[in-house]
C-alpha cells in the first residue's frame, strides 16, 4: 500500500515536472527556430540580389544543423530532467507519505493493543455466562454470584473504555484544551478529593506541602494528570503508608513532586512504563492492581502538552517519586 501511493505520488510530480519542462522546452525551440527562419529567409533574399548587402557570415546549412543541435539538446535535457526528477520524486514521495505511514502504523498498534485488551473481560462474561447457561437448576445465590462477576468485568471494560477516550483526547493537538491561569493548589486539592475515598480504604493519607504557584495550563488536564500519579501512589502503596506532595520554583519552572512509600518499580521496568498498555508484570503488582497501563501514558501526554517533563525515581520496596516540571505562569519568579 505505502510503495504503491509512493509510486502513484512520484509519478504525479513526475507529470508536473515533465509538463512545465516540456512547456518551456517546446517555447525555447519555437523562439529559436522563429529567429533561424528569419535569418535563412534574409540568406535566400540576399542569395537573389547580392550586391545589395554583404555576404551573409553563416550559410543556411550552418543554421539548420544548429536548428538541428537545439532540439537534440532540448531533448537531451528533457530526458536528463526525466530521469533526474523521476529519482528525487520518489525520494521526495517517501519522505512526504513516511509520517502518514508512521501515523498509520501508530493507529493500527493502537487499535491492535485495545481490542487485546477488550477482549479479556469480554471472553471472561461470555464464559460465564455460557457456563451458567449449560446448568439446568440454578439457585438465586449461584445468579447471585454471576452477576456479580459479571459487573466486575463490566466495570473494567468500562474503566478500560474511559481510559482510552481520555488518551484519545489527550492525542488531540489542540482539542478541548483551555489554556489558563490555574492555581496548582487547587488542582492538586481538587485531585487529592477525587481519590479520598480509595485513600481512607487504605488508611493512607495524602500530605501536602505546596506553595500556591500559578501555572499556564489546562485546568482539567492538570487535574487528571495527578488524579492518575496520586491513583496509582494508593493503588502501588501498602495500608497506612504516607503520600506527599510539594512543589517549588526554580527558574520559571515550577517542580512537583508526588512521593509514596509503596512498592516501587523494578529497574528493568522503568524506561517502559510511560509505554501505552504497559503494567510491570511482576506478582508484587498484580495482586495490588487490576490497571490497564493507559495512566502513565495519559500522564505524560499531558505534561508534554504543557511542554513540561515528567520522571521518575523507584526504589523496590521503598517507594517511588515522580517529579513534574512545567513552566511557571509567566512573570513569575
Ligand atoms: P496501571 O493502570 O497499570 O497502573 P500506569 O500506566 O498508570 O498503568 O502504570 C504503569 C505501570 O507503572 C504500572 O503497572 C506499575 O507497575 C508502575 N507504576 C506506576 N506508578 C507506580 C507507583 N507509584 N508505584 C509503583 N509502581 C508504579
Amino acid at each position: 500500500m505505502f510503495q504503491s501511493t509512493r509510486l502513484k505520488l512520484t509519478a504525479w510530480y513526475l507529470c508536473i515536472i515533465m509538463l512545465i519542462s516540456i512547456v518551456f522546452s517546446v517555447t525555447i525551440y519555437r523562439i529559436v527556430d522563429s529567429e533561424i527562419q528569419r535569418y535563412v529567409h534574409r540568406i535566400e533574399h540576399q542569395r537573389h540580389d547580392p550586391f545589395d548587402s554583404p555576404p551573409p557570415l553563416v550559410t543556411i546549412q550552418d543554421l539548420q544543423e544548429s536548428d538541428q543541435r537545439l532540439l537534440i539538446t532540448l531533448l537531451g535535457i528533457n530526458i536528463g530532467i526525466l530521469v533526474l526528477s523521476g529519482a528525487a520524486g520518489y525520494f521526495l514521495a517517501g519522505r512526504t507519505l513516511r509520517p502518514i505511514k508512521d501515523m498509520m502504523d501508530e493507529q493500527n498498534r493502537f487499535i491492535t493493543d485495545a481490542s487485546h485488551e477488550l477482549r479479556t473481560p469480554l471472553t471472561s462474561l461470555k464464559s460465564e455466562i455460557e457456563v451458567y447457561m449449560r446448568g439446568n437448576h440454578h439457585t438465586a445465590n449461584e445468579a447471585d454470584t454471576l452477576l456479580k462477576s459479571n459487573l466486575e468485568e463490566v466495570n473494567n471494560l468500562q474503566v478500560l473504555s474511559d481510559n482510552l477516550i481520555q488518551l484519545a483526547q489527550s492525542q488531540k493537538p489542540n482539542g478541548n484544551h483551555i489554556f489558563t491561569d490555574v492555581s496548582l493548589v487547587t488542582v492538586i486539592q481538587t485531585a487529592a478529593k477525587k481519590l479520598n475515598i480509595a485513600a481512607k480504604q487504605k488508611s493512607i493519607t495524602i500530605e501536602s506541602e505546596i506553595k500556591d504557584y500559578s501555572l499556564y495550563g489546562d485546568k482539567e488536564s492538570l487535574i487528571q494528570l495527578f488524579s492518575i500519579l496520586l491513583d496509582n501512589a494508593i493503588k502501588y502503596s501498602p495500608l497506612k503508608s504516607k503520600i506527599k506532595t510539594t512543589a517549588k520554583n526554580i527558574d520559571h519552572t515550577v517542580l512537583i513532586t508526588v512521593v509514596d512509600q509503596g512498592i516501587g518499580i523494578e529497574k528493568k521496568d522503568i524506561p517502559h512504563i510511560f509505554d501505552r498498555f504497559y503494567r510491570a508484570d511482576t506478582s508484587r503488582t498484580k495482586q495490588v492492581t487490576s490497571g490497564y497501563g493507559l495512566g502513565l501514558s495519559i500522564a505524560k501526554k499531558i505534561v508534554n502538552m504543557h511542554n513540561g517533563i515528567i520522571t521518575v525515581k523507584s526504589e523496590p520496596g521503598k517507594g517511588t517519586t515522580f517529579t513534574i516540571h512545567l513552566p511557571s505562569k509567566q512573570g513569575d519568579a
